[in-house]
């Protein structure tokens, strides 16, 4: 009998070995993610060596079945839904599974089967009924988990506090190549095709870390800047390096969203097209809250004054846009709907005003899209939104923030309250510092911190708590976490109250 594993082709003498039938594909781990109420994706992707040059883990040129299973117990005694979806090969093996015809508001356990193994088994949840009237909801958001500067403890950690939801904000993973001195290494160079960056999300998705934090709950994610390249712009690149022509620039857009749907537990509509993937969208948790997440990379002008850190009267420009004019009415006609107690944006960068000592504002940020920002403030002002919450990511620090509707005037009214998560590693263990910034030009800024981690929010009707945790370190395993602030929103009093 043939021994299917190797092929001997003598004429060459070659000897091709294919991957061992029985080798584990689920080296990647399981993801949920997206709920409604009656429906959440599960994703999966085959790989027997996650980090096989090509990008294809391992795996042969051929799409290849997987079973998956749903259950209200982690027993699988009784199972809730099943079937069979295709790992695609031009897919890198991922898969997108919409498992429906789920009871709203409910915790469900799933996994898969291939080849005769079975992957880990993950939690996830469904979305309570749209009228529903739900007592809390617990939620974490991160953002910003640069592999070579830490370990993903705080990952590990958000996995222990089996929240209902989480949210990523972005920054996903990083782009660059190896930084020696880094506590540990990317793999290759700065990625630029589509075999690279799903050779990277093969690196950083074999971490133990992150495996457990996507079988803890259900993730909605939205994409930054990192998860393409830094400071992009749309189809506008803010550096030139390295140096790409206007058709490479498209091609590594396109392998770059590409494989961000391939690694992530979205849904089908967000399957892009060449340079162009639908991330905006709305979710809601019962009466209790409804999601606005914003897409602020893809439909952005350029930076202004060049980027970086600037005194830029352009930044005000009122043509300018963030989010791109289909978007912005798209957000305001959520908003217009009034369907729960709290209208929470979820975006990536930093949305209030801020000044550095020189004078200078974030060019990346709202601030450099003054107009725009003015014009969403005013638009949730005018429509009567009445717990306007913004949560960002991005800055590699925790800070929150009172809105403000003209933020060079200390007397003007707070219209909302913004949470800002610090970053998973990226900036490496930080200090135990406090003192916020600039406070004296900036004194709607309320808190700060420089340490690593992500912003836990228990939300209920009549109040949101955050408690804003850090590890002590990320250059060693396993750090123990800590609250480091904690503040209240109240129901129909706009801004922060110190906890
Ligand atoms: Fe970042
Ligand atoms: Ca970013």
């Amino acid at each position: 009998m043939v021994n299917r594993r190797t092929f001997v082709l003598g004429g060459l003498g070659a000897v091709i070995t294919t991957p061992r039938r029985d080798a584990d594909p689920f080296t990647l781990g399981v993801a949920s993610g997206e709920p409604a109420p009656d429906s959440v994706v599960l994703w999966t992707r085959l790989a027997t060596d996650p980090i096989a040059a090509d990008g294809h883990g391992g795996m042969a040129r051929a799409d290849v079945p997987v079973e998956w299973q749903v259950s209200a117990t982690a027993s699988f005694a009784r199972v809730t839904a099943s079937g069979t979806a295709v790992a695609r090969y031009d897919e890198a093996h991922s898969v997108h599974v919409v498992a429906g015809g789920l009871a709203p508001g409910r915790e469900y356990y799933y996994r898969f089967r291939s080849r005769g193994r079975l992957s880990p088994v993950g939690r996830t949840r469904t979305a309570p009924a749209t009228d529903a009237a739900v007592r809390d909801l617990v939620l974490l958001f991160a953002t910003c988990a640069n592999f070579e500067a830490g370990y993903f403890t705080a990952y590990r950690r958000m996995a222990d506090e089996r929240p209902d939801l989480i949210l990523h904000l972005g920054d996903y993973i990083y782009e660059g190549g190896p930084k020696p001195g880094h506590v540990r290494l990317h793999l290759g160079p700065e990625i630029l095709t589509l075999a690279d960056y799903r050779r990277r999300y093969g690196q950083y998705k074999v971490d133990p870390d992150l495996q457990a934090a996507h079988a803890a709950a259900p993730w909605v994610v939205v994409s930054d800047d990192h998860d393409v390249e830094d400071d992009y712009a749309g189809g506008h690149r803010l550096d030139d390096i390295p140096p790409l022509t206007a058709a490479q620039w498209t091609t590594r857009r396109t392998a770059a969203y590409q494989a961000y749907y391939e690694h992530l537990p979205l849904r089908p509509m967000s399957k892009p097209a060449g340079t162009s993937m639908q991330l905006y969208r709305r979710f809601g948790w019962g009466r209790l809250a409804t999601f606005h997440m914003l897409d602020t990379r893809q439909y952005r002008d350029p930076q202004a004054c060049g980027g970086h850190w600037k005194v830029c009267a352009d930044a005000a420009l009122p043509g300018r846009t963030m989010t791109g004019s289909a978007q912005e009415k798209w957000l305001f006609d959520g908003l217009a709907q009034h369907r729960a107690t709290w209208d929470v944006i979820g975006q990536q960068v930093f949305f209030a005003g801020q000044l550095d000592s020189h004078g200078r504002g974030n060019m990346d940020a709202w601030d450099g899209y003054r107009a725009a920002r003015d014009r969403l403030q005013r638009g949730w002002v005018e429509r009567g939104v009445r717990n306007p919450v913004v949560l960002s990511g991005d800055i590699h620090t925790a800070w929150a923030n009172n809105l403000k509707l003209d933020y060079a005037d200390p007397g003007s009214a707070t219209i909302g309250a913004e949470l800002i998560c610090t970053s998973i590693t990226s900036r490496g263990n930080g200090t135990a510092a406090t003192a916020v910034p600039t406070a004296d030009v900036n004194p709607h800024l309320k808190f700060y911190s420089d340490r690593r981690g992500y912003t836990r929010a228990h939300v209920t009707p009549g109040r949101i708590t955050a408690d804003f945790r850090g590890v002590d370190a990320v250059s060693v395993r396993n750090s123990p976490i800590r609250t480091l602030g904690s503040f209240a929103i109240l129901d129909g009093r706009p801004g922060l109250q110190r906890l």
